[in-house]
């Protein structure tokens, strides 16, 4: 597959996917497609080597590996790890703010979006809806609204004449509900929200919804640009772009026929922090990983050794330079757009690389055939975090932070170039098919 068809198919995986949870559902799908197994915590589990399974854990996180013929123990893990959740805005639990004649929606700001960008765009909802059956227990679905629903109209440059110089501030309590009708209290039943969400569920009604956690989205597709079309853009960029990257490399042939078991872990809340049943600093791939090698008659002392020949790529975007912001970036590590995927080095631990992994992914980047770049963020400015050092201090497990370079990050419209997705699709594969 050609490089720009790879990005066709990521800016479709993006389109399809306004929600951690439905980008779960996508992934889910084409794993059944190629034979996977889906497993259920609550169930014992029986695996066989070359078996090929998925695990999801509250709609939203979700893991996927296949067992390898080599003995676990003498092998270990091969992990990726990536995060399928966006920072955001979420609609509030009761959402309807009704005053001036217009009907707003309330929200939370989920994670670091930069909030500006929310402003003036084809926005709507989409995510889980949970609800009563006729037989009184709760069930769950996914719901996206197709067409444009709410909008965040800019401040006129009349009533905000310094918005060009000190740039758009947004009060997050005041100033982010976003409007969805002309709607008047008169006009308005209590069950005005369950009313609009139930007509886009599929057979349920109003009085039957409980509960929702819905994601503001932009409803414009991703898109090439560049005078050679060698960029896209999209929203989500980070870090659905990594999911994609690691899922196709997953499941190339030559991946899925390897002797060694593979893995792969796509978490949500990572914008957040991780803390929580299904993010990274939960015990998600902990016990995950524990069953597959009990499941494998693997014993404690095993599992243990399995974790010390283990080795895990975190994936998640990175810093492309942008020539108009100089002063942003750290002089000697610029990092460019089509030059390859990025290897993050801190310090202080904020990524999980070190000598030895860095050498070991640059190692796999020369097999390949990839070019690969080095990132360190100024040392004046603090830095990000990823996956990475959490599940490497959890598990004990050898990691490098690596990603794709990215302008915008945070952005309800990121940018990236064509080439480094293909790059980093490439080097994944060789990652997996390696031998040691
Ligand atoms: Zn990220």
């Amino acid at each position: 597959m050609t490089a720009h068809n790879q990005v066709t198919d990521l800016l479709k995986f993006i389109d399809n996917s306004p929600s951690a949870f439905h980008a779960v559902k996508s992934i889910a799908d084409q794993l059944a497609q190629s034979d996977f197994e889906c497993l259920d915590e609550k169930q014992k589990w029986v695996l066989k080597p070359g078996g090929r399974y998925y695990v999801i854990r509250d709609d939203s996180s979700i893991i996927f590996f296949v067992a390898g013929h080599k003995p676990l123990v003498e092998t270990g893990y091969k992990i990726l790890g990536a995060h399928t959740d966006s920072p955001g805005l979420k609609i509030k639990p009761n959402p309807v703010i009704n005053s001036d004649g217009l009907l707003r929606l309330g929200v939370e700001v989920y994670g670091g979006p930069i909030l500006a960008t929310f402003t003036d765009r084809d926005l709507s909802i989409a995510g889980r809806i949970s609800y009563k059956t006729a037989e009184g227990s709760i069930a769950s679905q996914l719901i996206r609204f197709e067409q444009p629903l709410i909008r965040l109209p800019n401040l006129a440059i009349h009533m905000n004449r310094t918005v060009n110089e000190e740039g758009l501030k947004l009060h997050k309590q005041n100033e982010l509900p976003l409007i969805l009708s002309t709607m008047i209290a008169e006009q308005l039943s209590p069950d005005f929200f369950k009313q609009l969400l139930a007509e886009k569920a599929s057979a349920i009604k109003p009085e039957q919804m409980v509960s929702w956690e819905l994601n503001v989205y932009d409803t414009q597709a991703g898109v090439f640009w560049g005078n050679e079309q060698q960029f896209y853009t999209n929203s989500q960029l980070d870090n659905l772009a990594s999911c994609h990257a690691g899922l196709q490399a997953f499941l190339d042939a030559s991946v899925l026929q390897s002797e060694y078991t593979r893995v792969c872990a796509f978490f949500d809340h990572e914008e957040i922090g991780s803390e929580s049943t299904k993010g990274a600093d939960g015990s998600f791939l902990p016990d995950i990983l524990q069953r597959m090698a009990l499941a494998l008659n693997v014993d404690r002392e095993g599992y243990q050794r399995a974790l010390a020949h283990s080795f895990m790529i975190s994936a998640d975007m990175a810093h492309a330079y942008q020539p108009n912001f100089p002063a942003a970036y750290e002089p000697e590590h610029k990092v460019r757009v089509n030059k390859g995927p990025v290897i993050k080095i801190n310090a202080n631990q904020r990524y999980s690389s070190e000598s030895i992994s860095a050498a070991l992914f640059i190692n796999w980047c020369e097999q390949a055939g990839v070019p690969y770049q080095s990132y360190s963020h100024r040392t004046d400015i603090p830095c990000g975090s990823t996956i990475g050092p959490m599940t490497s201090a959890k598990l004990g497990i050898r990691t490098v932070d690596v990603g794709n370079p990215m302008w915008a990050m945070h952005s309800i419209r990121e940018s990236a170039g064509v080439l480094d997705h293909a790059y980093m699709i490439k080097v994944l594969r060789c990652f997996f098919s390696a031998t040691t």
